[in-house]
């Protein structure tokens, strides 16, 4: 197996799940019959560029199944992230009526909606059609398809190009980002949002790690890539979601006109404190994985011993991480609450625990609630602080385990 970017030859391991289904394979009551498809989950660093990644394995079909899309309308910080996102950068780069603003992986239109506000002209790009339908209704102009060099001949060039966390989930990151370079006005700016590799490992968030994700980057590796491909990255930007991000700003290597902010000096310097440039720090995460996953299991036979009641929040690709490598299974954890509709009813795949509607607390009175999306606890322990009536506690297994 060779490095996607760079084509070096892959021999160090990062992290080893074993085996995983396809995250997002939500199982009908029917299919818990059935046999589930598993496929190994193991994750190199490349020697040379560093970049960390997840071979391809054989799957796209089974494992970018539409029918349980996520739709990052039903998170309400993400929707304000994203409002907050788009009203600085039109100020930022003064887009008007007379620009163009794509967006790739629109998904259900969640970001484009603020640009469309502001009469400021946008498409998007998302292969998806059960949330490109959603945008759609919006009134967004979306084009479904996957953003490729080829799509990218095809468009009209962008005076803005983003695209949040779309990066981490490409097997041709290289297609891709030359792509983006050829669908980008001369004076124009691209902004992508990914998870930091540097957060990743520092924060021990090995849950974040599955399938969809084919690549884990930090700064230094994504500036190599962008570099290739005639970009260069001027600006970045630490931001709090997904549990710490960057969010970076390219143009042509060519735009003379902009000026490399000391921000991207910076953080190259920080990653080079951390040891992102050398192989040892990228041989402690196994490591940081089984600690976690030996302490959640811990804390889930206490409480199967003390015959507390426990139950899940969110029934999302993290949760199902966890789960899947910790060995997780329905009889220590009774169900997992999830608002999105589309899931309700449905089990998860691996563990077989039940999704169920918010309502379902209120009926069962539990003692705890795991939140598996960490990132968003507090949007999560506030909406559901009722359940302080009954001494209702929170637990997150992530960075460590910790009860609130
Ligand atoms: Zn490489």
């Amino acid at each position: 197996m060779k490095c996607r970017f760079c084509q070096t030859k892959l021999e160090d391991v990062f992290l080893d799940l074993i085996n995983a289904p396809a995250s997002n394979s939500y199982l009908t009551k029917e299919q818990l019959d059935t046999p589930e498809v598993f496929y190994p989950c193991k994750v190199y660093v490349c020697q040379k560029c560093k970049l960390v990644q997840i071979d391809e394995y054989k799957k796209s079909d089974e494992i970018f199944n539409n029918n349980y899309a996520y739709f990052s309308s039903y998170s309400t910080s993400w929707l304000a992230h994203s409002k907050k996102y788009v009203a600085m950068i039109i100020n930022r780069l003064s887009l008007g009526e007379d620009a163009l603003v794509t967006e790739i992986a629109s998904n259900d239109g969640y970001l484009l909606q603020y640009f469309k506000e502001r009469g400021i002209p946008c498409v998007g790009i998302e292969p998806t059609s059960c949330t490109a339908s959603v945008a759609k209704s919006k009134g967004i102009k979306v084009i479904e398809e996957f953003f490729t060099a080829d799509l990218a001949k095809k468009i009209e060039k962008s005076d803005l190009i983003l695209g949040n966390n779309v990066l981490a989930h490409l097997p041709e990151i290289n297609d891709f980002v030359q792509g983006l370079k050829v669908a980008l006005k001369a004076s124009g700016t691209i902004t992508m949002e990914f998870p930091h590799l540097l957060n990743i490992i520092k924060e021990n968030q090995f849950d974040t790690i599955y399938h969809e994700h084919f690549s884990y980057l930090s700064f230094y590796t994504v500036k190599q890539i962008f570099e290739k491909h005639g970009l260069k990255l001027y600006d970045v930007e630490k931001i709090s979601t997904h549990g710490g991000s960057l969010r970076i700003y390219a143009t042509h290597k060519e735009n003379s006109d902009i000026v490399i902010q000391e921000s991207v000096r910076e953080l190259l310097e920080e990653e080079k404190e951390f040891g992102l440039l050398e192989m040892d720090i990228y041989k402690t995460f196994q490591a940081k994985a089984n600690r976690v996953k030996h302490k959640l299991l811990e804390f889930l036979l206490k409480v199967k011993k003390e015959k507390k009641r426990l139950v899940a929040y969110g029934a999302a690709a993290k949760g199902n991480t966890l789960l899947n490598y910790a060995g997780v299974k329905n009889d220590l954890i009774e169900f997992v609450v999830d608002k999105s509709p589309h899931k309700q009813g449905m089990f998860l795949p691996a563990s077989h625990i039940p999704i169920v509607n918010e309502e379902e607390i209120m009926k069962l009175k539990p003692d705890y609630i795991l939140i598996f999306p960490w990132n968003i606890k507090e949007e999560i322990m506030k909406q559901l602080s009722y359940t302080q009536k009954w001494n209702c506690k929170f637990v997150v297994g992530v960075p460590h385990l910790e009860i609130f």
